[in-house]
């Protein structure tokens, strides 16, 4: 059983039941529904179905609505394509044009204003690039000149990224309100806001869903700008995860600097006892290909042994011809990669920024005395997670499967590292937790006679936030 979760993006090739039944099988713990790419009508039914496969297989996996964000897109071009020649000219018209191959409009008028002569621009994740020599207005249709640097295929609606401009794009769009809405109606588990830009951003989602009275969608801030990285502790401690969306964040910076802050992010997310997710291109060429590159093997490996809790496909699993193989070669190479974490180190590093109360340290000691044990799995009853989650900072080796009768509950620990959540009637006596504890370890993982398991929570079991036993028990 593996401890770093995978969350796969449904799409085009992986939105029929049976990919979604045999992704799941794989390995995939949380299904991304990605509203840049899905209209509303598509989503409600990929959210039914599975909703309607974990009824029917009874696993807990997690659903993940990403939003579309607050980005500069492209116009419309004629046939819905053009191709971008390099070493051409190019005109970006700031209102509403029919493109070809040698203008195009912006959905962002202030554009013009914003941007400085020489900046560059991105489109299609830094595929193609293009450096503004010149600004003027045609019939009164203000409009940049720009050199085609890097050509290729541009289609519409295609999001453009400026790596040396800041714009002053407003955060949450009309659209991105809608798709919050949705998120609370479908009752998801997780929404990734795209395009965050500071903590205000978060706060200001999380203000939303509370006026909504929703209290148990977890954020994910996406970190894919400069503007982003830069508030990132802030961003930590108000979000519930951040997902390093290497696409994006490729294309607003030079992509070479996304190495050192991936590994700063994950860092500061363990230290913080949030979740971290490493996205995009872990496993690109299983678009095409069966078997991906040793490069791509290092990638998720690498993500792995940092102590991402997360790894994320995208393309790979939505246009890619392989979705289901993708996830269970992805799932072969963390079990492997999980053999050479320094579980111990990671501890340490946890236990470096715990708060010292009675939870915190009893976590530390479960996790600690696990691996000392050499125990097969820890069994944690929780009402919110809580106790489950501080377990799982410490990176215990084995597994902690945490028990809950509420079903959010249950799927919000769907990207928490080493957690198996499972859905339960309430445990209502300390005896009926060990009762339970031994019965259900079997079911659940490989377990010998003589065995060691741990047992922990808190009791009286309704008390949220307040771990106060551990017990360890032979099978
Ligand atoms: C990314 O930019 O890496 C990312 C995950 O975002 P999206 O899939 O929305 O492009």
């Amino acid at each position: 059983m593996n401890k770093t979760k995978i969350i796969a993006t449904v799409g085009v090739n992986s939105s029929d039941k049976e990919t979604i039944k045999e992704m799941i099988n794989a390995g995939a713990d949380v299904l991304r529904i990605n509203l840049e790419h899905t209209n509303e009508k598509n989503c409600v039914e990929i959210v039914n179905k599975i909703n309607a496969i974990n009824e029917e297989i009874g696993t807990n996996v997690a659903i993940m609505l990403d939003t579309k964000g607050s980005m500069v897109r492209t116009g419309k071009f004629l046939g819905g394509e053009a191709e971008l020649v390099t070493g051409t000219k190019i005109r970006i018209y700031m209102e509403k044009i029919v493109g070809d191959s040698t203008k195009f409009s912006v959905t962002y008028p202030s554009l013009i204003e914003e941007i400085s002569y020489d900046a560059i621009i991105k489109i299609n994740q830094g595929h193609i690039e293009l450096r503004v020599e010149d600004k003027g207005k045609e019939d009164g249709i203000p409009y940049l000149l720009c050199e085609v640097l890097i050509g290729g295929v541009v289609t519409d609606d295609t999001c453009l990224n400026f790596p040396e401009t800041r714009l002053e794009l407003p955060f949450l769009t009309a659209e991105d309100r809608k798709s919050i809405d949705l998120a609370n109606k479908l009752n998801v588990d997780f929404l990734a806001l795209s395009f965050v830009g500071t903590h205000d951003d978060v706060l200001e989602i999380n203000d939303l869903l509370i006026d909504m009275g929703n209290n148990h969608i977890g954020i994910i801030a996406k970190i894919e700008n400069e503007r982003a990285f830069e508030d990132i502790d802030e961003i930590i401690k108000v979000a519930d995860g951040v997902m390093i969306a290497r696409g994006d964040l490729g294309s607003e910076l030079p992509m070479e600097r996304v190495p050192g802050m991936q590994k700063a992010i994950i860092t500061k997310a363990h230290l913080a006892g949030k979740v971290s997710i490493v996205a995009t291109e872990l496993m690109a060429s299983m678009g095409e290909e069966l078997t991906p590159t040793r490069a791509e093997v290092s990638d998720v490996a690498n993500a792995v042994l940092d102590g991402a809790d997360a790894v994320m496909l995208a393309a790979e699993t939505t246009i890619g011809k392989y979705p289901t193989e993708t996830v269970a070669t992805m799932d072969k190479i963390i079990a492997t990669a999980e053999l050479d974490v320094d579980y111990f180190n990671m501890m340490d590093r946890a236990m470096r920024t715990e708060s010292k109360d009675t939870t915190g340290v009893l976590a530390h000691s479960v996790a600690y005395n696990s691996n000392l044990l050499d125990c097969k799995a820890i069994f944690a009853p929780t009402m919110s997670g809580y106790t489950a989650r501080k377990i799982s900072r410490f990176r215990p080796r084995c597994p902690i499967i945490a028990v809950s009768p509420d079903v959010n509950t249950v799927r919000s620990l769907a990207l928490n590292f080493g957690v198996y959540p499972v859905l339960i009637d309430e445990l209502k006596t300390l005896e009926k937790i060990i009762d339970v504890s031994k019965k259900m370890v079997k079911d659940v993982i490989d377990i010998n006679q003589g065995d060691k398991i741990i047992i922990t929570g808190g009791y009286p079991f309704k008390e949220v936030r307040h771990t106060n036993f551990m017990k360890i028990e032979e099978i």
